[in-house]
């Protein structure tokens, strides 16, 4: 059984003691590199010289930080490899408080092997590979040399041959530079034990004899001691089990002689291993029960368990049976306390073997029962890692994927918030946009409204004025010509012969008055005192006529009064009435009393011809005659054509012309009507 390969990093340089050592101190880097030497190969001395050393030189925070990186080194050497990753992770923050990269990759390193110390043998390699980047450009060649080193052994654990050969062949290359035989020699081994996994013996051989010369030159016995065990490594695993032997006792002795005693057990251990190969029973048994002891010497259980399994099997190879599975079983317990299942396996399949060898069947079987059941239980927990593993990695994509889709989800829901938050806006926007519209619209309207009304009201007006007369209100001369062309043609349709309107007994009429002296009025009291006394006329006419007959101011003092409907023989009481009822209306005007006289002259309308109607203008014409009459005889009464005989148009034009002579000739028939006197009829 050979034990498992402590990981042999850090260079070890001077067969120093201890002891002279801890006596001179200075300079204090010295200290630091010998120190470390001294813990590499004799870790238990190690621990007071750590102690002196603190006591004595560490001062800066860049001295305490060498000091925590040696003590990880030491915890590491001695198996107490958690606290060596809690020391290294102090010296990694100090190196990092004072921004010295060399400190911190040397710490990286450190932390390192403690870390490979815990089986962690990636997160090992990635933070030696985390070193070699910060000590790239150190100044500290050594610390260059030990990162390609240690990169170079982690890429061979990872099976990466090409660049591990590449970084250690730079490494010794470095080494060769730097002008140091013992960093040389360091890198070659390192390099021959690269060749040996490649299984380039030859190659391998030829540079750890290069390492051995140069180790012996500058007579270095532990490092000789350390090429000489991998010289046995290559020699075993070449198949020349005489070759490795040899390497190995001259390393026992080298070892002895510089009292490693870490070093010494572990040679041990694999002298007894050797010579189990060689089926040297004898001396297999007393290699391993010096291996035995010097574990127990060290409390170095894992030690003491891996010499008890040789042990064991040397008795198995000498036919003591009970006895060798005695110390095997012993040793295997501790393997199974320690929970460390390959390394169990491995000695269930020597064990096996040896038990075959030696004529145990049944008990080769059960071994090789137990280790089918172990590789089994190793399969399934390597299985399960594997499967859990792949288990996380397919949870992590999931849970990638979704939050992916969560994602592109969200993206394709606030873009759709964001459509409909611009069309609200939109839409918004239009509303506001048509409410100002139709405001605006309906402002205009009503303001086109209002001056449409105001139009209205103005045309109303204006046409109210254009039918009045300002003075008296009453309709004017053009309002009654306009109604009279609308009036003939409706009387038209109802003419008879008879030379007046047929029918029944009910015409129109037509009175036409003109104040008596009302010059006198104007010249005695002023044209005010004359405005007056109109306005009082036109509401006494207004008075006495119907509110269906037409009163006009005809001219200055003159009116007009139409009577569109009443009796045929009513028409000199009308007049008679108009007579008496304007003189009783008086007005005061400043202080004097007013009153006026009328003079009429009326007649009946249509005034027709046999054949054909007489025109209105002729009948006012003719009426207008009557007045005159009604003036000339004395004024303040009235004169009515009632009647025309031999209706001609000549003897109309004589009427018109002189009606007082056509009255005389019998041509007209006149009512005359005054004021107090009943009515009078003039015989022609
Ligand atoms: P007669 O009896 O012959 O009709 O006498 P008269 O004075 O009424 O006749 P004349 O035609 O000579 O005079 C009419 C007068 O009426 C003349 C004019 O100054 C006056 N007159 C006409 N229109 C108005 C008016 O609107 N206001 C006033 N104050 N006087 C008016
Ligand atoms: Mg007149
Ligand atoms: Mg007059």
């Amino acid at each position: 059984m050979q034990h498992r390969r402590s990981r042999a990093l850090l260079a070890l340089l001077l067969p120093v003691a201890g002891a002279a050592l801890a006596e001179d101190v200075a300079p204090v880097r010295d200290h630091f590199a010998e120190l470390g030497e001294i813990i590499r190969v004799t870790p238990r001395r190690g621990a007071p010289l750590l102690a002196a050393l603190e006591a004595q030189a560490v001062r800066t925070p860049a001295e305490h930080a060498r000091f925590l990186i040696l003590s990880c080194d030491l915890s590491h050497r001695l198996g107490k490899h958690e606290e060596a990753v809690r020391l290294c992770e102090q010296a990694l923050q100090l190196g990092r408080q004072v921004h010295d990269d060399s400190l911190v990759a040397r710490a990286l390193l450190s932390k390192a092997y403690a870390v490979f110390g815990l089986n962690e043998s990636g997160q090992s390699h990635q933070l030696v590979w985390e070193a070699e980047r910060l000590a790239a450009a150190s100044p500290d060649i050594g610390l260059r040399i030990l990162v390609l080193i240690s990169s170079g052994e982690s890429f061979a654990e990872e099976g990466n041959f090409p660049v591990a050969l590449n970084k250690l062949q730079g490494a010794v290359t470095l080494a060769r530079q730097s002008g140091d035989p013992l960093e040389v020699a360091i890198a070659l081994k390192s390099l021959a034990y690269l060749y040996g996994q490649m299984r380039e013996f030859d190659k391998g051989f030829e540079a750890i004899g290069e390492a051995e010369r140069l180790a012996e030159q500058v007579n270095s016995p532990g490092r000789l001691a350390i090429f000489k065990t991998t010289e046995y490594i290559l020699a075993a695993n070449n198949g020349d089990i005489a070759r490795g032997t040899k390497a190995l006792l001259s390393a026992l002795a080298l070892e002895r002689g510089i009292g490693a005693d870490a070093m010494v057990s572990n040679t041990l251990v694999n002298l007894a291993d050797a010579y189990l190969k060689q089926q040297d029973w004898r001396r297999a048994l007393m290699y391993a029960q010096q291996s035995l002891d010097q574990a127990q010497k060290l409390n170095d259980d894992s030690l003491a368990a891996t010499a008890r399994v040789n042990v064991g099997q040397a008795y198995l190879g000498m036919g003591r049976l009970a006895e060798g599975k005695k110390q095997i079983e012993q040793g295997m317990d501790w393997y199974e306390r320690s929970g460390n299942k390959p390394d169990q396996q491995g000695v269930l399949v020597e064990y096996g073997d040896a038990l075959e060898r030696a004529g145990d069947l049944a008990g080769a079987l059960a071994a090789y029962h137990r280790e089918r059941a172990l590789s089994n239980e190793l399969f399934e927990t390597w299985r399960q890692k594997a499967m859990m593993e792949l288990q996380e990695k397919y949870e992590a994509d999931k849970r990638q994927r979704q939050i992916e889709m969560l994602r592109q989800e969200n993206q394709v829901k606030s873009t759709e918030l964001d459509n409909r938050r611009l069309q609200q806006r939109i839409w918004w926007l239009l509303a506001l946009v048509f409410a100002l519209a139709s405001v605006i619209v309906g402002i205009l309207y009503r303001k086109v409204r209002h001056a449409n009304a105001q139009l209205e009201e103005k045309n109303q007006e204006l046409k109210q004025q254009s039918a009045r007369d300002p003075l008296t209100a009453l309709y004017n001369r053009r309002h009654f010509q306009e109604f009279m062309r609308g009036h003939q043609a409706i009387e038209r349709r109802g003419v008879g012969n008879d030379g007046i309107r047929s029918g029944d007994d009910m015409v129109s009429a037509m009175f036409l008055l003109d104040v008596d002296h009302f010059k006198n009025i104007n010249d005695t009291h002023g044209h005010g005192a004359g405005d007056a006394v109109l306005r009082e006329i036109a509401d006494a006419l207004r008075e006495i006529l119907r509110e269906t007959d037409m009163i006009v101011r005809w001219g200055g003092e003159e009116f007009l009064a139409f009577l569109p409907a009443v009796p045929r023989d009513s028409l000199d009481e009308v007049a008679r009435r108009l007579l008496a009822g304007i003189p009783e209306r008086t007005i005061e005007y400043q202080g004097a009393r007013l009153s006026v006289n009328v003079s009429i002259g009326f007649a009946p309308f249509p005034l027709v011809q046999v054949g054909s109607s007489i025109s209105w203008e002729r009948a006012i014409n003719i009426v207008d005659m009557a007045l005159y009459l009604a003036k000339g005889h004395g004024r303040n009464r009235a004169y009515g054509v009632r009647g025309m005989a031999g209706l001609d148009p000549a003897a109309l034009d004589e009427v018109e012309q002189d009606i007082e002579k056509a009255w005389r000739t019998g041509l007209v028939d006149l009512s005359i009507v005054t004021a107090h006197a009943p009515e009078l009829r003039m015989a022609s």
